[in-house]
């Protein structure tokens, strides 16, 4: 029980790594607070969560609204007193050759997966900061250190994050918060599973495990990093991602 009588929120909980996070907290011993834009499977998530024995609260939230953020966050602290952990993974892809993205597709990714993680981590850590304790993990992806084509939006949002996590590890530190990232490679989620085969096939070549990663994988790394054994970590980013990416 690494995160016993923690209180972890999640963004992007109702499903894929998200909804595995959840699950691999609630099991290590955390209460949950299931943020998704779906409330209807968040609402499925936190009865999972339930019924391993712990307490959850499914919150209807879009990371892009700061002003409903921090009424969720008001929600949370009357439920739970206090966030312990933030894992901010709610994220999106709107893939196209750079020539051909729209605007539109270039601005959606941006504001969910980048300022969509600064909103909340400003929502959360004002509170963290008063309670001189916490821990926050942004997903990243390995795509933000080294590129891809057709995804201008997704690798700039997600090297951002990476800048970020190392500005706010930094700027928090002294206030007891540990804030990281995780850069997973190719999961088997409902994000990867519209990926054309012949393309899924190529990306399986290039990983030396040679299979694709499980959302347990990344929240096996999660759990350690929220965790008292990953105290003297800060700044840094985790690649989980079988070894296509060794830097
Ligand atoms: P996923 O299956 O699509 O789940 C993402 C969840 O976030 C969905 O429930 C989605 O709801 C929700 N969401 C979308 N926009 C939101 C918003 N504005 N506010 C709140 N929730 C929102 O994706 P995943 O594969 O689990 O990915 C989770 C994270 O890992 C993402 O940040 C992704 O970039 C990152 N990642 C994934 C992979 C991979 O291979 N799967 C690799 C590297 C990094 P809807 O479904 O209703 O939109």
């Amino acid at each position: 029980m690494r995160l016993e009588n923690k209180v972890a929120f999640i963004t992007g909980a109702a499903q894929g790594i998200g909804r595995e996070i959840a699950l691999k907290f609630a099991a290590e011993g955390a209460d949950i607070v299931v943020g998704d834009i779906n409330l209807q499977k968040a609402t499925q998530t936190k009865l999972e969560i339930e019924a391993l024995g712990r307490n959850a609260l499914a919150l209807e939230l879009d990371v892009t609204d700061y002003a409903k953020l921090t009424e969720a966050v008001n929600k949370i602290l009357d439920k739970f007193k206090k966030v312990d952990i933030l894992i901010n993974n709610a994220g999106i892809t709107k893939d196209n050759l750079l020539l051909r993205m729209s605007d539109a597709e270039w601005d959606a990714v941006l504001n969910v997966n980048l300022k969509g993680t600064f909103n909340c981590t400003k929502a959360v850590s004002r509170l963290m900061i008063k309670q001189r304790y916490g821990k926050i993990i942004n997903i990243a992806s390995i795509i933000g250190i080294i590129g891809n084509p057709g995804q201008a939006n997704y690798s700039a949002s997600k090297a951002g994050i990476i800048a970020l996590t190392k500005t706010t590890a930094k700027e928090l530190a002294s206030r007891n918060i540990n804030v990281n990232a995780i850069a997973p490679g190719f999961i088997q989620t409902e994000m990867t599973a519209k990926l054309p085969e012949d393309l899924k096939q190529k990306m399986q070549d290039a990983i030396p495990l040679g299979r694709f990663g499980s959302p347990v994988d990344v929240a096996s790394v999660c759990v350690f990093l929220a965790s008292e054994e990953a105290s003297y970590i800060t700044g840094q980013t985790i690649i989980v991602d079988g070894g296509m990416v060794m830097v």
